[in-house]
């Protein structure tokens, strides 16, 4: 017993260890990332389930880093959170987002709406709208082609501030979406007066994949509840085709999931928009 007493302070010892490490290198690397421009944009479609056309993308970043090849969000944006760089990252995202849309336009594309995520600290910016404003002015694209994703949870932690920051960005005509909703604690009082135009449900609530039991009837009068509202329903992780017949059964039109694409890389992307228009 002691032997594994002690085995397991080891290991819990070299794990917290390899984190910081990881922690030092990231926080090392994340200006120089910045200005090599090693975070990329990768976009995943968002389809109407009833017609099967791509009706938007979500853009998530991607550092492709030159030693350690490609990393995910999840590995770097905690650590962004908590020493502030994420804002400067978020608006980055936003700014290639832009790029992307622009180009999209000159080479006589089809013009998707695409969304950007945000992070809570943005939100603090007392110019967050302002700067959101004149980047989308300087290549001239409508506000109502960006989008901005806010998680449930950042939302209700600073219910003020936010609200009004959020309320900002819609009168300047930017789609406001409820990230993750169904996660957080307070998910139905905020819908009261949340200025969101789009809900996008929590992936956990198909997680265990076909939901049953509870989980599907809860499942069924969040979308209703959103329909009553007159508030899209997106539905996010959807991974299988009976996943998509029960969302379709509960009116829920509108998802993204692997089932139907992995976040691409924006040249994918073009290949896959372009052939979804092709085929209809
Ligand atoms: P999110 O905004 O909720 O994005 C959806 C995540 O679910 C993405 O993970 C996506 O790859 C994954 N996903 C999509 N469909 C499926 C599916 O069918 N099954 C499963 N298991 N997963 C699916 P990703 O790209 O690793 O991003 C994770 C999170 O990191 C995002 O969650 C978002 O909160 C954050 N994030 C990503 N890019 C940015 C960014 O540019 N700025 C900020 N602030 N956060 C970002
Ligand atoms: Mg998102
Ligand atoms: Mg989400
Ligand atoms: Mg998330």
């Amino acid at each position: 017993l002691k032997e594994s007493h002690t085995g397991n302070i080891a290991v819990y010892d070299d794990s917290n260890r390899k984190a910081l490490i990881h922690e030092q290198i990231v926080l090392n690397e994340m200006d120089e990332a910045l200005s090599k421009r090693q975070f990329h944009v990768y976009l995943q479609p968002k389809y109407n389930m009833a017609t099967g056309e791509i009706i938007g993308a979500e853009a998530l970043v991607r550092w492709v880093h030159p030693e350690r090849g490609i990393i995910s969000p999840g590995e770097f944006i905690p650590i962004f959170e908590h020493n502030g760089f994420i804002a400067q990252l978020d608006t980055y995202m936003f700014e290639e987002t832009c790029r992307i849309l622009d180009r999209w336009r000159s080479e006589g594309r089809q013009l998707i709406p695409v969304s950007v995520n945000l992070s809570r600290t943005g939100f603090y910016n007392p110019n967050l709208c302002k700067n959101l404003c004149s980047i989308a002015e300087k290549y001239s694209l409508p506000p109502a082609l960006l989008e901005i994703e806010i998680t449930e949870t950042a939302y209700a932690s600073d219910n003020n501030i936010i609200h009004e920051r959020l309320q900002q960005l819609r009168d300047s005509g930017f789609h406001i979406l409820m990230d993750d909703f169904g996660s957080g604690y307070s998910s139905l009082n905020m819908l009261k007066e949340a200025p969101i135009d789009e809900i996008k449900l929590d992936m956990r609530f198909l997680s265990a994949g076909d939901p049953c039991g509870r989980a599907k009837h809860i499942l069924e009068m969040v979308i209703a509840m959103g329909n009553k509202i007159h508030i899209p329903v997106l539905a996010e992780g959807v991974e299988t085709k009976s996943q998509v017949d029960l969302l379709k059964s509960y009116s829920c039109n509108l998802a993204q999931g692997f089932y139907y694409s992995r976040p691409l890389p924006v040249e994918e992307f073009e290949a896959l928009l372009q052939g979804a228009q092709k085929n209809k």
